[in-house]
């Protein structure tokens, strides 16, 4: 499925900066470009964008601090962004340095034909850059954890890569956005981290399912076999929406027994699961058959240790 690029272009509004824009525009046919003018931002929601554009025509301070205010709302680490000035090698080199954890081409003139050529083959190639990215590099392996025998893949190091997290939930939001998904469920712990922000994107109530003893309120509990051990599972019964559809989550999905507890839980309260997800999928563990008849996602799996 090819998706639709989202650019954001920034400048300030000067008549020279806004024909730079209206360049980067055209060189861009086909992506979907909101440009916005610093000094009028507002601290509103900014587009989540595969690449960045901002254009500062002189170095003045006025200008500088309108640009710091927006960049603060926008999490830029690891993106491809565009600072273009026509005028002022301060203004590029201020912009840059706002942006330094990101991919920068600098455009310090006005943009001629051939600088347009330039944007459209430096943007293609920072998105098809994106396009290849691989979750695999940032799911630690970790041999003989917690028990001999056990290939521990660890999330942590998606966490700490807002570009692998983003991912993460960019393809959740994609896979989910059209499903008339009314609420997530989750499991304890890491489950949580992805489907929280998960459910505030979504706009959607997220039922928490956690380890025995954690829950305050009214509770239904099932016992389980995991890859390595036993536990069991409790979830407030007034969060369980019956009739509603639930998508269940967890990070990742091995014997499926977790999981399979937390249907029966959900399915038992009246709620309609009409699909399991996890961010790394184990399918030579099985779990689809703990899982018979439910559709399993994930966005990457391993099919041997
Ligand atoms: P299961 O019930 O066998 O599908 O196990 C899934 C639960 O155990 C999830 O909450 C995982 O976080 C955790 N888990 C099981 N096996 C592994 C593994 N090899 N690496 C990391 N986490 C695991």
């Amino acid at each position: 499925m090819e998706k639709k690029k989202n650019v954001l272009i920034v400048t300030d509004g000067t008549n020279a900066t806004q024909k730079m824009a209206s360049g980067i525009v055209k060189a861009l046919k086909g992506a979907r470009i909101v440009s916005i003018e610093a000094a009028d931002f507002g601290g509103q929601d900014i587009l989540p964008a595969e690449v960045y554009f901002f254009g500062c025509e002189k170095a003045e301070p006025i200008s500088f601090a309108y640009f710091s205010r927006v960049l603060r709302h926008i999490n830029l680490v690891g993106r491809p962004c565009g600072v273009f000035s026509p005028q002022s090698k301060e203004a590029i080199a201020y912009l840059a340095d706002l942006v330094h954890d990101s991919e920068v081409a600098l455009y310090a003139k006005p943009l001629f034909e051939k600088d347009i050529e330039y944007v459209k083959s430096w943007t293609e190639q920072v998105i098809s850059k994106g396009q290849s990215f691989n979750l695999d590099d940032y799911i630690g392996k970790v041999p003989d954890f917690p028990k001999k025998g056990i290939l521990f893949y660890d999330i942590t190091t998606i966490l700490t890569s807002p570009a692998a997290f983003d991912h993460c939930l960019d393809n959740m939001v994609e896979l989910y956005e059209d499903k008339n998904i009314e609420a997530i469920a989750a499991i304890e712990a890491r489950g949580f981290l992805f489907a929280a922000p998960f459910a505030d994107r979504m706009g959607i109530p997220l039922i928490l399912i956690r380890k025995k003893g954690k829950l305050p309120g009214k509770k239904i509990s099932a016992g389980y076999k995991l890859e390595y051990g036993e536990a069991e599972i409790e979830v407030h019964v007034d969060d369980i929406p019956a009739g509603k559809r639930v998508l269940l989550m967890d990070d990742l999905i091995a014997t499926g027994g977790t999981l399979k507890a937390a249907y029966g839980l959900l399915t038992g309260a009246g709620a309609v699961i009409p699909e399991i997800f996890g961010i790394v999928g184990l399918p030579f563990m099985n779990y689809q058959k703990n899982l018979p008849g439910v559709p399993v996602r994930t966005l990457i799996q391993y099919h041997s240790e």
